[in-house]
Order: structure tokens, then C-alpha cells, then sequence
């Protein structure tokens, strides 16, 4: 790992004084992982770009395994697209492979030679501006895996085609194992779409952003100023005396998820049972000098992560 990678400015919680909820700007929807006819996608980049335009989304990362699809190459129809590839190296404890998402990839690339784990992640680093580990449960990335290699900004605690194909889309225990081995790391939702099946438009990233364009959505992204959703939207995370406020779309519940044994709170947990009526915002008690997230579930059990927080007493 470089000096530059050690002093990423990524692997810091958020703060209550650096809350993207608090932040100017604009939040923009986008997706960060696809593939295309460029490598094992059905469909071609543009008719893939012209999908999510269709869709609403404001930007779009097409990120071919092993291989730059460059974003000059189509019509972004006012989408912001990122140049990422999808990158394969290093061998888990059960013999798989890393699968590692690179954004901000500006060069033609080659297929990773490394020989350890974590030169292919340095490899895929030297390319790019932000790296992700991919489906970490797909995988079967233990959390011992996770914690073996250092430098990468995020996993994805959600991938559409992981779900929709076997059932293993969610990866909040390995996200969390991380968290509270003090390993800050962020999570991304991602559809991960190759079009096989319908596996698109399940997962995204609401980043917020002072503008619509690439600069200002890569630092943020850098800086956590995002959430990950598979439906649920997050209007507002205030920080007040020792609650939590949380202001969202219609859901079940809202949970405060603590990297720390036994601890955290949910809104399941502070009513008097009865129905579950849905709710759009919530007060939870605060944990201090532990490391938590937000997050929420709606009634068909789609749900949005915040980036961790920490508040310091
Ligand atoms: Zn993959
Ligand atoms: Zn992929």
C-alpha cells in the first residue's frame, strides 16, 4: 500500500459536522457496476446507457470485467458516466477470486498479474480513483478475506444480480464485521446488471454532490457523501442531544446498527406492539464513540444504508 493509499481520506466515519444529510448540494441516483456486450452483458453500452437515461438516472459507471468500456464511446443522453472496470485477482482462504470494482479508470487496462491478494488490489488501485470490493457473500469473501487486504473504499452490501440470481445480494454481516474490527469502510448498492435476467434497477447510490458532474460526484463519493438503496429513500439524518433523527420515505422500520456486540436500536424495538404502521421519520437514542449506521427497511423488505457515523462524547 503506497503512502498516498494510507492517508486516504476515505477510512473516516462521518461525523455529525460532516453529515452529507447537512451538506449543500444536490443528490444525484446512479449506478456503479454493469456490464455490457464488452465483456459477459447482453446488452451493448448504449442500449445500456439509453436503459437507465430512460430510468431517471444521473450517472453511470459501465464496468466490463477486466476491460475499459470508454464512456466517449456513447451517448450519455445528460448522464454523467464514469469510466470503472471490474477487475478479478488475488485468492481468498476459499480459493476465489477478489472481484474489484475501479472507478475513475482513464487508461486502456490489463487483465491483473498479481500474485498476492493484495497487489491486485494495489494493481487495481494504480488504475483508478475509487475501488470497491464486489458481493462480498456472492463470493464467499470471508472475514478474514476482508480484513487481509487494505486500501479499497468500500464493498457492495448490496448487488441486484446477486440477489435476483441466487439469492446472495446482501452483504451487511460482512460489512459489518469489518466495522467493528475498526475497519471504516463504506458500502455501495450496485445491480451488478448483465441482463441474463431482470436484474436491473434494483440497486443504487444517492450521492450528494454541489453539482451534476464528474469532479463533484467522485469527491464525493471519496468523501462517503452518499447512501446505498434498494428502494427506500433517506431524507435526513439529524444529530440532537442523545437521539438520532431520521426522516425517510414510508417504511417498516429504521434501525441504528452498532458495530459493537449486542448494541443498537430499532423502531421495532421502542413501540408497544400492535400493527407496523409506516413510518417516515424517526428518533432512536444516539451511541457515542461507537461506530453505527442507519438504516432502513421498507414493506417489501427494500432497504437504504447510510455510510458509518461516529460521535465522539
Ligand atoms: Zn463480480
Ligand atoms: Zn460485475
Amino acid at each position: 500500500m503506497s503512502a498516498d493509499n494510507q492517508t486516504h481520506a476515505t477510512n473516516m466515519p462521518l461525523l455529525p459536522e460532516r453529515n452529507p444529510f447537512a451538506e449543500p448540494g444536490e443528490w444525484f441516483k446512479g449506478n456503479l457496476h454493469l456490464h455490457t456486450t464488452n465483456s459477459d452483458g447482453d446488452y451493448s453500452p448504449q442500449a445500456t446507457v439509453d436503459l437507465y437515461a430512460q430510468e431517471g438516472y444521473d450517472f453511470l459507471a459501465i464496468t466490463d470485467h477486466n476491460r475499459l468500456t470508454d464512456p466517449e464511446d456513447v451517448d450519455g443522453h445528460g448522464m454523467v458516466l464514469l469510466p470503472g472496470v471490474e477487475f478479478d485477482g488475488g485468492r481468498g482462504e476459499l480459493g476465489q477470486t477478489y472481484h474489484m470494482v475501479a472507478l475513475g479508470v482513464q487508461h486502456e487496462v490489463q487483465r491483473l498479474d498479481a500474485a498476492t491478494s493484495q497487489e491486485a488490489l494495489d494493481q487495481t488501485r494504480s488504475h483508478s480513483e475509487i475501488v470497491f470490493l464486489a458481493h462480498p457473500y456472492w463470493s464467499s469473501l470471508t472475514a478474514e478475506d476482508l480484513m487481509a487486504v487494505e486500501g479499497y473504499d468500500g464493498i457492495e452490501v448490496f448487488n441486484t444480480t446477486c440477489e435476483r440470481g441466487i439469492g446472495r445480494g446482501h452483504s451487511e454481516p460482512q460489512w459489518d464485521n469489518l466495522l467493528t474490527k475498526g475497519r471504516l469502510t463504506m458500502a455501495m448498492a450496485v445491480d451488478d446488471a448483465h441482463f441474463h435476467y431482470w436484474d436491473t434497477l434494483g440497486g443504487w447510490v444517492w450521492v450528494k454532490a454541489p453539482r451534476l458532474e464528474y469532479r463533484g460526484l467522485m469527491d464525493s463519493i471519496k468523501r462517503g457523501f452518499f447512501y446505498a438503496s434498494s428502494g427506500p429513500e433517506i431524507n435526513n439524518v439529524v444529530f440532537a442531544d442523545d437521539t438520532v433523527h431520521v426522516e425517510c420515505s414510508p417504511v417498516a422500520s429504521v434501525a441504528l446498527v452498532v458495530a459493537s456486540p449486542g448494541k443498537g436500536w430499532t423502531t421495532d424495538r421502542l413501540r408497544d406492539g400492535g400493527d407496523r404502521p409506516l413510518i417516515t421519520e424517526a428518533n432512536l437514542p444516539s451511541v457515542h464513540d461507537l461506530i453505527f449506521r442507519i438504516e432502513v427497511t421498507d414493506e417489501r423488505g427494500n432497504r437504504a444504508w447510510t455510510n458509518p457515523y461516529k460521535i465522539k462524547s
